[in-house]
């Protein structure tokens, strides 16, 4: 088989979905018409979460001729290989919580970035947050074996000078039973056995942010400086609402210490707004809190009922008019509070690694940064900023004052 220019010259056209809020539903049956539409003698297969979630929706769609859960992914190349049609038109979906081993492709690239490939090392989650509908499309949490990890990192870094990790719920690397290795025990494997520059945590819970694994990210030049702990309220009724493992208190002390320990850290969270029964006061709370953290940016979602989870239920659903302001007050915040972190870097060096998109770079603390020359990308540097952009930053230019 080989790759097709674009999907309107495919025979066959595989489509990966989310589920994760009903607008990436809605994104997937689009594309689906839309595909179908420019080129309807494709063949179409969608996998992934939404497949897994709700196969007979999907099937219904046009063109769609295999609908294929992520319980039954690694069969994709013999169904779309088997000419004589046997599995024609199927729904493979079976039971995700069956699936106890860690299933992925090995990753050699960067896929659509030119630098900073993404590496998972784990999937599913254990947890219910009651919002949330990713344990029941991805299952239990399991884990790339360690020894899989090294090999991977290690080719990688052949390539590349920072590598993503990343996973579900990635703090929980390692948990299964009989497993004594946690994730800051595998970072560390890392750092001694492969030559990687740069190992960047991609989202963590806050709870995982050990002492141990904060500590290891502070004395290491080679851990990008970067926190990113999914906060989504700072109200405690909310957050016992939502079924989160922790209180405001534990957040604050885990955020806290990061900043402490990694003054020129990047500190991030995802919050969700609007999630059933938030009141005006609770709001407030969550508003207050995140000013008094050392946020430096912030993912804002609006909440959207995942059908299956208990809030979709709930009592109290909240008018789409006041979470869209909620979150427009949140991301008005998140902007101040990025912009005052930037600020700081004025005059200062910071160490970047470019990424292939003209003079674009990106800094071990996450920001962007507008370099004054076009690089090659995958080259790691320190840049002298001169200067900040929109979003970002500029890298000193002697010519612009002179
Ligand atoms: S920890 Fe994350 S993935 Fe797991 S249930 Fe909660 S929100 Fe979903």
């Amino acid at each position: 088989m080989d790759a097709a220019e674009s999907w309107g010259h495919a025979d066959l056209v595989v489509l990966n979905s989310c589920t994760v809020t009903s607008a990436a539903d809605e994104d997937l049956r689009h594309t689906v018409r839309r595909v179908h539409r420019e080129n309807p003698d494709a063949r179409i297969l969608v996998t992934g979460c939404y497949a897994q979630r709700a196969p007979e929706e999907i099937a219904a769609l046009p063109g769609v001729e295999w609908v294929v859960g992520n319980s039954d992914k690694t069969h994709i190349p013999d169904l779309v290989a088997d000419e004589l049609g046997h599995f024609h038109g199927q729904i493979h979906v079976h039971d995700i919580f069956a699936q106890h081993q860690f299933l992925s492709a090995p990753v050699e690239d960067a896929a659509g970035d030119r630098a900073r490939p993404n590496l998972k090392i784990q999937d599913g989650c254990n947890n219910r947050c009651s919002f949330c509908v990713i344990p029941f499309v991805r299952g239990r949490s399991r884990s790339m074996p360690a020894d899989q990890v090294i090999e991977q990192v290690r080719g990688l870094s052949r390539n590349y000078r920072e590598v993503v990790l990343s996973g579900v719920n990635l703090g929980r690397w390692g948990r299964e039973p009989g497993s004594t290795m946690r994730l800051v025990g595998l970072v560390k494997r890392m750092l001694d056995e492969t030559p990687v520059e740069r190992l960047r945590l991609s989202s963590v819970e806050p709870m995982d942010f050990s002492d141990e694994l904060l500590g290891l990210m502070a004395e290491s030049g080679r851990i990008a400086k970067h926190v990113h702990a999914p906060l989504q309220s700072g109200a405690d009724t909310v957050l016992r609402r939502m079924h989160r493992k922790y209180r405001p208190r534990h957040y604050a002390d885990r955020v806290q210490k990061a900043r402490a320990w990694m003054p020129d850290a990047a500190v991030g969270a995802d919050v969700m707004v609007g999630f059933p029964g938030e009141t005006d006061a609770e709001f407030e709370e969550t508003f207050q809190f995140i000013d008094s953290l050392p946020f430096t940016y912030l993912h804002v979602f609006t909440y959207s009922a995942r059908p299956g989870t208990p809030a979709a239920t709930a009592p109290g659903q909240v008018p789409m008019p006041i979470r869209k302001e909620r979150n427009r007050r949140l991301r008005e915040l998140a902007e101040r509070k990025n912009l005052a972190f930037r600020k700081r870097f004025n005059g200062e060096t910071l160490s970047v690694v470019t990424l292939g998109q003209g003079k674009m770079a990106l800094s071990s603390n996450y920001l962007k940064v507008e370099l004054v020359r076009e690089s090659h990308d995958n080259v790691l540097r320190d840049v002298r900023i001169g200067g900040l952009t929109d979003q970002g930053l500029r890298e000193f230019d002697p010519l612009r004052v002179l």
